[in-house]
């Protein structure tokens, strides 16, 4: 079963990128989750106003967040919503109907899609490798909260062979933060990659960390980016799902000044 996932997602990649014999200017960003750009957008967004080219890959599948059950708690009501806690964008006063995992993972990913276009990153250069994992019933790898490191390390390499690229970038984890599991299984895998030449590892954590200043574009392109995370339309599949799961954290980071790197 595993082989025959990479084997889809090799074609894949194969069909959209040639092969590339030595790696090139280009950055590809590896995020644990869906909204985890929060804390590197500003990054993407200098990347992409140099012209340089940029790669974004969702790796687990966001399936553990409590909006899920939330949202099919509501649905149960034959009220019409406005939003779980009148702290959305856009149009209120929608039926919910319930949502399986499945398509509560494709929102999750609906809601990343439109983030990273918003910042400038192509359809083509954002890569959903949670969506391979849930086709089949053997998903625990990529399922949110248990990422395994060979997981990780197998998308690395697959990644750095179809695509080409001489920076990988990505977020560390304190490791006493024992609720990102994902985040330092992501941040493991980058650092054993010997085969990745350049490695850039943003932090969640101004201390110790190198501070980044953000420019009045690069801000105004993460503030429009992550205003995404509070779209409220049900009838198009968007549930502002991480401005109901991390609202402060999101808005923290959205206004912030500074990205952090270490
Ligand atoms: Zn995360």
């Amino acid at each position: 079963m595993f082989r025959w996932r990479w084997y889809f997602l090799s074609l894949l990649l194969g069909f959209l990128f040639t092969a590339h014999a030595h790696a090139q200017s280009g950055f590809v960003y590896l995020l644990p989750h869906q909204d985890d750009e929060m804390f590197l957008a500003g990054s993407i967004a200098h990347n992409v106003q140099a012209g340089k080219k940029v790669y974004a890959v969702i790796v687990t599948d966001g399936s553990a967040s409590k909006v899920f059950g939330w949202l099919n708690q509501l649905a149960k009501s034959t009220r019409a919503v406005d939003c779980l806690k009148n702290q959305c964008r856009g149009f209120p006063g929608q039926l919910l109907t319930p949502l399986t995992i499945r398509q509560f993972i494709e929102a999750r990913n609906r809601e990343f899609i439109a983030s990273m276009e918003t910042l400038g990153v192509p359809r083509s250069h954002i890569i959903l490798a949670n969506t391979s994992s849930t086709l089949e019933a053997d998903h625990n790898s990529f399922r949110d909260g248990h990422l395994t490191v060979p997981a990780a390390s197998t998308l690395i390499r697959e990644l750095s062979k179809e695509l080409g690229m001489e920076t990988f970038v990505t977020l560390i984890s304190d490791p006493t933060h024992p609720e990102h599991p994902d985040h330092r299984t992501l941040s493991i895998a980058l650092q054993n990659a010997s085969e990745i030449k350049d490695k850039i590892f943003y932090s969640e954590d101004p201390i110790y960390s190198l501070p980044i200043k953000l420019s009045l574009a690069e801000r105004r392109a993460k503030i429009k980016a992550l205003d995404q995370y509070f779209v409220w339309n049900p009838k198009q599949g968007r549930y502002a799902i991480a401005a109901h799961s991390v609202r402060k954290l999101l808005l923290a980071w959205q206004y912030r000044h500074f990205e952090y790197v270490l």
